[in-house]
């Protein structure tokens, strides 16, 4: 992209999936920053990316044989793999000076391009005992310690980028709410010398220019909220006073990271169709766009569907929009690729348990973050139903796997419950949980099961990637209809839907019995009656769903409509219409 040449985009995310060894991410938000650098390496974008170091990881899942999980670091070396920027920065925390310098990785495109990401690190010398601990742990410790995380990685971050003589002509993507105090950096440099009360609507525009914000998160209490106190004991006068000429504080003087991205940000999106208006819904002052999440076609593809593609769309690995082509390939060799990756999984988690999964039965897979809203033991809630389904139908076993955040008590009774069920079900169902669900075990699970399970209370999902992750392997998707699967979906052609399509609270029982009418009278049936049509929805899959949902359409998506827009923003179509689904 040549004609970017004098242009970057910064990319800030407070965390991103790098490698499977390198712990700095936690879930889904994660792998999507990491895909996205992976996808803008591809397209040889002129992309940054900033992040934390996380030395301690977000955690290594232990879960004891009553499915009780404990926690413990996942340490790692920054220094042992990676280079150190030339350049150190500081900021101010609690009236402080807090030392930071930065570890660079190097995230290579197909090409050979470079898209460089800083992991910013707090552990020097210099510091303080307290404030060197400041990038150890993702979303760990408590609301101080968050708030200087959010200092270190926005302020810090913008700091760092200047130092290394990114100046002019950035673009900065704030990804999520937790950088979005970039943005009094950038009031802070268009004010220069001038005290922060003279800000007026044309600075605040001009940071607004610099900036553009994706959120994520379709609940309010999912967004990161300090109060006035905090704040002001954190931030310091200056630019606390900045942050009030931003005017976006709540009446109580707490500070809404949300509202500080939105309203300074020239473009907000939404992560898929159905989570924009539900964004829309909580934040109607703004227009917000939305933009698909998608994920790393090559990255998350097995080996023997590499190959497969390969030989029948070699220009799938270019141009992602080629796997629509998949449709000409046929099923025979779509049923063999897919049961070489079902063989690869069932001896990871042999290797992993001393399970044996059996290769001829339908197999369920489930992982995800651990979480209420996720409603993992769905499958559950009328075990005699189940095993009469099993016994009418045929086999079913059931792989998990998913972490809950240390501090969600409800997140780790699923993972007990799903636990209690699988020893009330011995004889009936299979079912494993696997231990410390990661990239490695993510890519294995969704290329390895045979339909991919996902019923999430709606509207909760904002997009979800893992069944994308599956669709580019051939698995079909059984899913409630919220997120990307509103989109994805066209009933038993791709995959399958759980409940209805509108957006109504939904009823936990009724979604139940849809999943076990599902189970029982189309998918069961069809996979061990009529294997060559099951294999049709599986090349629907990758045809309809894995040429679409990448991130090489999202990032290209980003970049007419977020980077570089094509667009007059004062046209009627820029501006927010609402749209009832
Ligand atoms: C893809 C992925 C996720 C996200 O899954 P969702 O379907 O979006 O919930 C979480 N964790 C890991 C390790 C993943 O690879």
């Amino acid at each position: 992209m040549a004609e970017f040449e004098n242009e970057t985009i910064a990319y800030f995310s407070m965390e991103i999936c790098l490698e499977p060894h390198i712990p700095t991410y936690s879930g889904g938000l994660g792998i999507l920053a990491g895909d996205t650098l992976r996808s803008a390496a591809d397209l040889e974008l002129p992309m940054t990316a900033v992040s934390l170091a996380h030395r301690k990881g977000y955690f290594r899942q232990h879960l004891d044989p009553n499915g009780q999980q404990t926690e413990s670091p996942e340490n790692w070396c920054p220094e042992n793999i990676l280079e150190g920027a030339d350049t150190r920065v500081t900021v101010e925390i609690e009236g402080r000076t807090v030392h930071v310098r930065a570890w660079r990785y190097p995230v290579q495109g197909a090409t050979g391009h470079i898209v460089p990401v800083y992991l910013l690190d707090t552990d020097v010398p210099e510091n303080s005992e307290w404030d060197r601990t400041l990038t150890d742990v993702l979303y760990g410790g408590d609301a101080r310690y968050r708030l200087a995380q959010e200092i270190v990685l926005g302020m810090g971050g913008a700091a760092l980028l200047q130092a290394l003589g990114m100046d002019a002509g950035v673009h900065y993507h704030i990804n999520e709410g937790h950088a979005a105090l970039l943005t009094l950096t950038l009031l802070d440099r268009q004010l220069g010398s001038r005290p922060p009360w003279e800000a007026a609507e044309t600075d605040l525009e001009s940071v607004r220019r610099q900036c553009v914000f994706t959120t994520h998160t379709p609940v309010p209490a999912g967004h990161d909220t300090f109060p006035e106190s905090q704040v002001a004991r954190a931030l310091g006068e200056r630019t606390v006073a900045l942050l009030s000429a931003t005017r976006c504080c709540d009446d109580d003087g707490s500070l809404n990271m949300t509202y500080l991205a939105l309203r300074l940000s020239r473009y907000i999106n939404g992560v898929a169709l159905r989570h924009r208006e539900v964004s829309r819904g909580m934040f109607p002052a703004h227009a917000i766009d939305a933009v698909t999440n998608g994920v790393h076609a090559p990255t998350w593809t097995s080996q023997p569907f590499q190959t497969l593609f390969d030989r029948h769309v070699p220009e799938w690995r270019r141009d992602n929009l080629y796997l629509r082509y998949a449709i000409g390939i046929p099923v025979t060799e779509i049923r063999e690729a897919h049961a070489k990756a079902k063989r690869e999984m069932i001896a990871e988690v042999e290797r992993r348990t001393g399970v044996h999964l059996d290769a001829g039965a339908m197999t369920v897979g489930f992982a995800r973050r651990a979480t209420p809203y996720k409603r993992a033991d769905m499958i559950f809630s009328d075990p005699d139903r189940l095993r009469a389904i099993v016994h009418s139908t045929g086999p079913l076993q059931i792989v998990y796997g998913g972490k809950a955040h240390p501090n969600d008590e409800g997140g780790k009774a699923l993972i007990r419950h799903i636990d209690e069920e699988s020893h009330a079900l011995e004889g009936a169902v299979k079912v494993v949980y696997l231990e410390n669900y990661e990239m490695d075990l993510a890519f294995k699970l969704t290329s390895g099961v045979d339909v991919w399970l996902n019923n999430p209370r709606k509207p909760l999902e904002a997009s979800g990637t893992s069944g994308m992750k599956a669709a580019l392997n051939g698995v079909p998707s059984l899913s409630v209809l919220d997120g990307w699967w509103i989109e994805g979906h066209i009933e038993g052609v791709p995959g399958w839907s759980i409940g209805g399509s509108t957006g109504v609270a939904p009823d936990d029982a009724a979604e139940a019995n849809d999943l076990y009418v599902k189970l029982e009278h189309v998918v069961l049936p069809l996979f061990y009656g009529l294997p060559l049509a099951f294999a049709e929805v599986m090349r629907h899959a990758i045809a309809l769903n894995g040429s679409c949902f990448n991130t090489q359409r999202m990032v290209g998506q980003s970049v007419s409509n977020a980077y570089f827009p094509t667009y007059d923003e004062s046209t009627p179509e820029h501006a927010s219409v609402p749209v009832r689904l």
